[in-house]
């Protein structure tokens, strides 16, 4: 088949073309996993994180890709929720062991043996993977596969994230970078919350127009102050210096999420600007986001069909997955990046 993968890691900037299109063996599912046909695959920010070695893959070469939508082809021999021919989404959590604290209590992003599609086993920047039938989504009728990926992890990770904002019908919730995930995440909070205003921050004038598009109140720059505090914020972006913003602008009692597997290093010192009277006190928090339960994937898809959520997406071949993770580590951003395979 072929595929995308990544021989090994390096900075972007120095490599602009990380992947390579090669043959790679067709996988063999085991009997628990479905043999996908792959047909979209969503690129996500977590991939530079990977490519750059910030969560590196367990093993190389590897398969990219945590966004995927195809068609079941094959499925092995103890396989009895699904059969060949229905569609079937893969998301981040790829496996846990289902046995440990976490997982009893429903915590399976927390599990010390999470496994993440396309970091710990191979994913969907490519013709084919396998998946346990236990870590497969029905896709809702209503999605095409290109809408359907990127609800996969920007959304689900979304959803995990407003609900870790503990938001309430009419808080302020302010939205630090307006990237994929911001993007359906403003759609759901308006959906959920009517009573409620949204602040968008992003540094460039296109993503601050689309986010006026989409509903927000009002847009400013990163660093900006917003006309009124907020009672909560979710920050998205890879750097320090929107946190530390952010909380300034939190209200007293205020809480920032911060939805990022891995921060980068180029603006680390930003933090020293925190001045305890001005960031913290008045107890604000700060809490991270990390994974996605299975649970959070099948209540979000349903959710998103519900609403409906309307992602907004821009095809690539999958033999243009170095230029659609060129343009995401630059910023041109209009939603979501899928490519099709
Ligand atoms: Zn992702
Ligand atoms: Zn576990």
């Amino acid at each position: 088949m072929k595929a995308m993968v990544l021989n090994r890691i390096s900075s972007l900037q120095k490599n602009n073309a990380p992947l390579e299109f090669v043959d790679f063996p067709k996988p063999v599912p085991g009997d628990k996993d479905l043999l996908v046909k792959i047909s979209v695959c969503g690129v996500c920010h977590t991939e530079l994180d990977e490519i750059e070695g910030r969560t590196p893959p367990s093993f190389l070469p590897m398969i990219l890709g945590h966004q995927v939508v195809g068609r079941i082809e094959g499925t092995g021999k103890k396989v009895g929720k699904f059969k060949v021919g229905d569609r079937v989404g893969i998301a981040w959590i790829h496996s846990a062991c289902g046995k440990c604290k976490h997982c009893h209590e429903g915590n399976d992003n927390l599990c010390e043996k999470f496994q993440a599609s396309g970091r710990d086993a191979h994913g969907g920047y490519a013709e084919y993977t396998t998946i346990s039938e236990d870590y497969a989504f029905p896709i809702p009728e209503i999605f095409s596969d290109l809408e359907a990926a990127p609800l996969l992890c920007a959304g689900t990770i979304g959803y995990r994230s407003l609900r870790l904002t503990n938001m309430k019908d009419g808080d302020i919730l302010g939205l630090v970078g307006f990237g994929a995930s911001a993007h359906i995440v403003i759609q759901m909070a308006k959906h959920k919350y009517p009573n409620s205003k949204i602040f968008a921050f992003a540094r460039n004038e296109g993503e601050r127009a689309f986010a006026r598009e989409l509903g927000a109140a009002w847009a400013g720059n990163i660093g900006e102050v917003p006309p009124e505090k907020l009672n909560c914020a979710i920050d998205t972006t890879p750097v320090w210096k929107p946190v530390v913003e952010a909380l300034k602008n939190l209200a007293p009692g205020g809480r920032l999420v911060i939805n990022a597997i891995r921060k980068e290093d180029i603006d680390k010192e930003y933090l020293l600007n925190i001045n305890y009277p001005t960031h913290l006190w008045h107890e604000k928090e700060i809490k991270s986001v990390a994974n996605v339960t299975r649970q959070n994937v099948s209540e979000f898809l349903e959710l998103a069909a519900a609403i409906p959520i309307r992602p907004e997406v821009q095809a690539f071949r999958l033999e243009e997955a170095n230029e659609a993770l060129l343009e995401l580590k630059t910023s041109k951003i209009r939603g979501a990046k899928v490519l099709t395979i």
